[in-house]
């Protein structure tokens, strides 16, 4: 199973693609993840992208496509994997998507959350209060201003990603309101759904 997790920050792709890595037994490929260990590990990319991070922008499509590319091509990854970040623009779906070509395989869904922006500004929050409680470190661009322009990058950046998914009937929109135990159940019936047709 190869999946693409869309959605604005968030929108609970990371905590839904870790709840499938257990359904699927396929491992979990998030790019914010990678390049924040990247800089917790002060590598030489890390030390590129820190700044950018940090300003709430994105990474150029050319690191991250070889991040995803390198990682992909790893053994675990052989059965698949679920995206989870990346593509966030249109050549980054591009790039995958020739990947993937080139391997003769192709995605077998791009599943999109979809949430309201208000409940997006509150999870954001709730986040950070939780991470505080929990005597952990709050990510750098975890605060109101970094989240906004996050949230407008999404729309300008990553919304176009949309169209092209759909155009290539490969998306999955999914009502991301609701609790998470039935954004699981969701997902997991269309994509057994999309199996058998
Ligand atoms: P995330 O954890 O997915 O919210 O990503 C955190 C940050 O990492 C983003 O705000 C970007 O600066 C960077 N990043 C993660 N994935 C990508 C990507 N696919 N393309 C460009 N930048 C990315």
């Amino acid at each position: 199973m190869r999946l693409v997790v869309l959605g604005p920050p968030g929108a609970g792709k990371g905590t839904q693609a870790r709840r499938l890595v257990g359904r699927y037994s396929i491992p979990q490929l998030s790019t914010g993840e990678m390049l924040r260990a990247a800089v917790s590990g002060g590598t030489e990319l890390g030390l590129a992208v820190k700044a950018i991070m940090d300003r709430g922008e994105l990474v150029s499509d050319d690191v991250v496509t070889q991040m995803v590319a390198d990682r992909i091509d790893r053994e675990d990854c052989r059965t698949g994997f679920i995206l989870d970040g990346f593509p966030r623009t249109v050549e980054q779906a591009e790039a995958l998507t020739a990947m993937l070509q080139r391997k003769g395989l192709k995605l077998d869904a791009a599943i999109e959350l979809k949430v309201d922006p208000a409940v997006l500004v509150e999870r954001m929050a709730k986040r950070v209060a939780d991470t505080l409680a929990a005597g952990g470190t709050v990510r750098s661009d975890d605060n109101p201003e970094t989240f906004a322009r996050r949230l407008e990058e999404y729309r300008q950046t990553t919304g176009p990603l949309l169209d092209y998914y759909l155009r290539r009937s490969e998306l999955v929109p999914i009502d991301g309101m609701q609790g998470l135990e039935a954004v699981t159940r969701e997902i997991e019936r269309v994509l057994a759904e999309r199996a058998s047709a």
